[in-house]
């Protein structure tokens, strides 16, 4: 902290390039300044003086500056301009294959018994972190030391992932095995809706592996292009889309969870957009029934008509969503081969890319 001291940090980083400078937790100083008078000055300064000796580097290719932060949206725009910290890398929790090499390199500094299979641990413990993994390991190595054995063997590690798992229940997302199967199915449900209707974005991704903002699956898509105008179609297959995950639990297991959660709000704010402000429903035309306040402080949008249109928009919403619900469904029940073989591969692997998807999808014997 203080001005003085990041001067000096670049003033001794140049002399010794070349080199990497390291900053972890930047949100300490880093964090976005709000502008108010009597703010922390000290803060604001160290970081004001951290941005002038990032902009004067263009001539200093031998400085790297890396830093790390669990808070990346409270830090300052400023710093995430180009030429400053201008690539994110996130460090999201470890899939299957690298939860195995996590183990791996914990093991080798504890006696183990040779043939531990460690996949099958990683496997078990799925949605881990890697600290968790490497308590696992500890564990295991305590279990045997407590059972008077030399070397940790393979029901001390499966043994030990319950301690853990345990301990971090409350906090973390370690799912079950049904849970697993579940999230599964409802991601799949996701990228089949997407991938059978025209007019929308290819799937890239599939992961059950749970994120670290808390969401327990995810499936990408990502646009061929830049893509700024959407058409009516687009949007309504953007909401079946979003339903996918929902109709998929629904059909399978014949009831449905609370995974959903973040779906419904991305569907019903899309819904709600397009009755709104984009003029899309029959019933209002192009009428704008929402005043989009401030778009660059997240654009929250107020009401701008007579209480009983409201009533009539929301109807109009459920509507929407029930439509788009209904077509996502269909889908998924004439597919059903197709979710079940992709869903049971997702749960093997955790992480599937398009490509996988696709050629699933398109083999000739899964009808
Ligand atoms: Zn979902």
């Amino acid at each position: 902290m203080g001005a003085s001291k990041v001067r000096d940090l670049f003033k001794q980083a140049k002399e010794k390039a070349p080199c990497i400078v390291f900053i972890d937790e930047i949100d300490a100083i880093g964090q976005r300044r709000d502008g108010r008078i009597g703010g922390n000055d000290e803060r604001e300064q160290t970081l004001n003086q951290l941005l002038t000796e990032m902009d004067g580097f263009e001539d200093n290719t031998g400085v790297v500056i890396l830093a790390a932060t669990n808070r990346p949206d409270s830090l300052d725009p400023a710093l995430l301009r180009p030429g400053r910290f201008d690539r994110r890398v996130p460090v999201e929790l470890p899939d299957l294959e690298g939860r195995k090499e996590i183990l791996e390199v914990h093991a080798q500094k504890i006696r183990h018994a040779k043939g531990i299979d460690f996949l099958k641990i990683a496997r078990m413990a799925s949605g881990a972190s890697g600290a968790e993994l490497a308590n696992i390991v500890n564990e295991a190595a305590l279990r045997a030391i407590r059972q008077g054995r030399k070397e940790a063997n393979q029901s001390d590690f499966e043994e030990s992932i319950e301690v853990v798992i345990a301990g971090y229940q409350k906090k973390n997302a370690i799912l079950t095995d049904h849970e697993k199967l579940v999230v599964a199915y409802h991601e799949v449900g996701h990228a089949l809706v997407a991938a059978m209707q025209s007019h929308s974005a290819p799937v890239t991704k599939i992961t059950i592996v749970p994120r670290t903002s808390g969401a327990l699956g995810y499936t990408m898509q990502v646009d061929e292009g830049d893509h700024y105008l959407y058409t009516k179609e687009e949007l309504e297959n953007k909401i079946a889309t979003l339903c996918g995950g929902r109709c998929a639990e629904e059909l399978i297991f014949k009831t449905i969870s609370t995974g959903a959660s973040n779906d419904i709000a991305q569907a019903t704010k899309l819904a709600r957009a397009m009755i709104t402000q984009y003029g899309m429903s029959e019933d209002f035309g192009m009428v704008a029934l929402e005043n989009v306040n401030n778009q660059y402080l997240g654009g929250d949008a107020s009401l701008a008509c007579s209480s009983e249109t409201q009533t009539k928009i929301d109807e109009a919403v459920v509507k929407l969503i029930d439509d788009e619900y209904a077509k996502a469904f269909k889908i998924l029940e004439e597919n059903k081969t197709k979710l079940d073989a992709i869903a049971k591969y997702l749960y093997e692997k955790e992480t599937i890319s398009g490509e996988e998807f696709m050629r699933i999808l398109n083999e000739e014997d899964v009808k």
